[in-house]
């Protein structure tokens, strides 16, 4: 009765809600021993460069590893851990873990972090990237941060942003076009990437209203003198009309699904061989 009751005082004795309040806390809990158990693991996603064909970097992407409910989805606790303020020491692990794990590689790729609003707003966000990039010795430029419109950009925000750039680490816009205020946001910082969001991708063989969004993207993004990620590409026609259209880097389940850390070491091992090869078959032969 109170779900279709339009006196909002009636939901403060609705039994879901308090159920969901009660469950809240509940996740809280977890997540705050899964941070103490090191349940959290990071899975790397490779990107694809367009231009080359190679290998540019990897996403990194966190997942719970829960030890009876098996692998969780960011999307079921990311939003718990910020509300918690629990982020802010899950996401200092998260740098230091992509930076060391980055160290590891055989070619030094790029490794792309996301960025929550509440590591800007409740914590030394530079401070973390600083000391991440310590602790692992990775260079500045191969870090990129992933931020989204739902980091406000406050003269604070953008001071921080404009520092770590300072530091050589490169800011990249995720999700781009979904927000509400996509335009404004993009004048308001230098950004170094614009993502374009998979919602794009996925309509744009059937939609031309998707391909004309991802067009105009690509064609801001280079007068802006931005670089542009697609994402979400899960079929070789979506890639190809990518690359017409001049995008410079692909992401999605047709190139690779994230993958731990030793899968992306072996992908990255592989990729290293597979350009040797191909230089070497540039070598001139002897007649
Ligand atoms: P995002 O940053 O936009 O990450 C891209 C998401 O798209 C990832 O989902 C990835 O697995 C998924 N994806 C990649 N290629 C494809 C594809 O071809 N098809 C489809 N359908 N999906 C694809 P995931 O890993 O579930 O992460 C979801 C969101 O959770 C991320 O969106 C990001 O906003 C957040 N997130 C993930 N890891 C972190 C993190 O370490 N820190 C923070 N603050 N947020 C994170
Ligand atoms: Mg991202
Ligand atoms: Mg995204
Ligand atoms: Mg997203």
């Amino acid at each position: 009765a109170a779900k279709s009751d339009p006196d909002s005082s009636h939901r403060l004795y609705d039994p879901s809600i308090k159920d969901s309040r009660a469950e809240r806390r509940a996740l809280e809990g977890a997540l705050k021993s899964a941070h103490e158990n090191r349940e959290f693991e990071l899975f790397y996603q490779p990107i694809l460069d367009l231009a080359t064909n190679r290998m540019w970097g990897c996403e990194a992407l966190v997942r719970w590893k829960h030890p009876a409910k098996g692998m969780i989805s960011p999307l079921q606790f990311i939003p718990t851990a910020e509300e918690s303020g629990l982020i802010g020491p899950i996401g200092d692990w998260i740098l230091e873990e992509a930076c060391s794990t980055a160290m590891t590689w055989d070619l030094p790729l790029s490794v792309a972090v996301n960025l929550s609003p509440v590591q800007f707003k409740r914590r030394d966000v530079f401070a973390s990237v600083k000391k991440a990039l310590d602790m692992s010795g990775m260079p500045a430029h191969r870090l990129v941060l992933e931020v989204t419109e739902s980091v406000k950009l406050t003269e604070e925000a953008t001071a921080t942003l404009k520092r770590l750039k300072g530091l050589g680490v490169s800011i990249s816009l995720d999700d781009f076009g979904t927000g509400y205020a996509s335009m404004s946001y993009l004048s308001s910082f230098p950004f170094d990437k614009i993502k374009i969001d998979q919602s794009f991708v996925r309509g744009m063989m059937e939609s031309p209203d998707s391909r004309a969004i991802i067009k105009a993207t690509i064609g801001l993004a280079n007068d802006l003198r931005m670089s542009t990620t697609a994402e979400g590409v899960e079929t070789q026609e979506q890639l190809n009309a990518l690359r017409s259209a001049g995008a410079s880097q692909a992401q999605g389940y047709f190139i690779a699904k994230p993958m731990p850390r030793e899968a992306i070491a072996a992908f990255i091992a592989d990729s290293q061989k597979a350009q040797q090869n191909r230089r070497g078959e540039q070598l001139p032969t002897r007649a």
